[in-house]
């Protein structure tokens, strides 16, 4: 059979996955070491607030929150702009994510913070606004967490908008890190495997996952991780779908993997439990009509596309 190059689908899965609706132009080629600075000279710049992993939301009279802040409207918030960062430009304008100095708790009634996964998993804002939280959720964590340089320990300066830092001792320069996660659906025609962390809500199983080590390929740590924590080997490791988690400055990979034995030894540190499921109780899980309440993650996560992508396949 001859390899096709455009065999797969138009409707891509990634587009479905919590976080993927940033509409944002980044504009990269243009990131000048002042684009920040016009940026904010422009009376249409909109910004995200962000402080301690929490997002800034104006509460409206009819009780929908807003995330976008004006230049002007940011300063009573003690916002540090030199540490703002040019996500890029929205139809509206050029879109920064800035941190806050002001604390939760000393805010206004008319301003909440609140943190990036319930902003996310409660659905409070749309999903261009939660995918442009995403990116500079991740760069902010970043930027909070490598501010001197990793060769001289020197402090670096940030530049090109935030995409970069520059050391003025030895000349390094940093950039923003993705950390590559794989998390894998492991399923025959029939069962599907799902393990449960210890962290989880009551009741919820999802995919495997972990990260991808250097010099590993996806597949590779697919396997790997697999192996680690169910015993479980796999043959055939396909693709399906990646998804920005800003937790905080991940990438996960979804895959589909292929089991070549069935007995499940499941790694007790990492996992409370691990078994098959077959595609009827798969379905009530994602239903959320378990007898038992067993259930599958909430549709923002990637795990709930792979696991819905499963159940729906012939
Ligand atoms: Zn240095």
């Amino acid at each position: 059979m001859s390899f096709r190059l455009f065999d797969a689908p138009l409707r891509e899965p990634s587009q479905f996955v919590g976080f993927a609706g940033n509409m944002i132009d980044r504009q990269s080629e243009n990131r000048a070491d002042d684009s920040v600075d016009k940026a904010l000279a422009d009376p249409a710049t909109r910004l995200l607030l962000m402080h301690g992993g929490r997002l800034y939301l104006k509460l409206g009279d009819s009780g929908a929150l807003d995330p976008w802040f004006g230049a002007t409207e940011s300063e009573p918030f003690k916002v540090s702009l030199a540490q703002g960062i040019l996500l890029g430009f929205s139809e509206l304008g050029p879109v920064l994510a800035v941190p806050a100095g002001v604390e939760p708790e000393q805010l206004p009634e008319t301003v909440k913070a609140i943190d990036y996964r319930s902003v996310y998993m409660q659905g409070l804002i749309d999903e261009a606004a939660a995918g442009a939280m995403a990116q500079g959720a991740a760069l902010l964590a970043w930027h909070a967490s490598h501010r001197f340089c990793s060769k001289c320990g020197t402090e670096s300066q940030m530049r090109a908008g935030g995409y970069k830092r520059h050391c003025p001792n030895c000349g390094t320069e940093h950039f923003p890190r993705t950390d590559p996660v794989a998390i894998m659906l492991t399923a025959t025609r029939e069962k599907c495997l799902l393990g449960r962390g210890r962290h989880f809500a009551p009741g919820m199983y999802s995919a495997l996952a972990g990260f991808i080590e250097p010099g590993e390929t996806i597949e590779a740590a697919v396997r790997r991780e697999t192996l680690e924590e169910a015993g479980i080997r796999l043959g055939r490791v396909v693709y399906h779908a990646s998804q920005p988690w800003p937790f905080p400055y991940s990438l996960m990979i979804g895959c589909f993997g292929e089991p070549l034995n069935d007995d499940i030894q499941a790694d007790l540190n990492e996992l409370e439990d691990c078994r098959w499921f077959f595609r009827d109780e798969v379905r009530l899980m994602l239903e959320r009509t378990h007898k038992d309440n067993l259930v599958t993650p909430p549709k923002g996560a990637i795990a709930h596309h792979l696991i819905r992508a499963w159940v729906d396949s012939e």
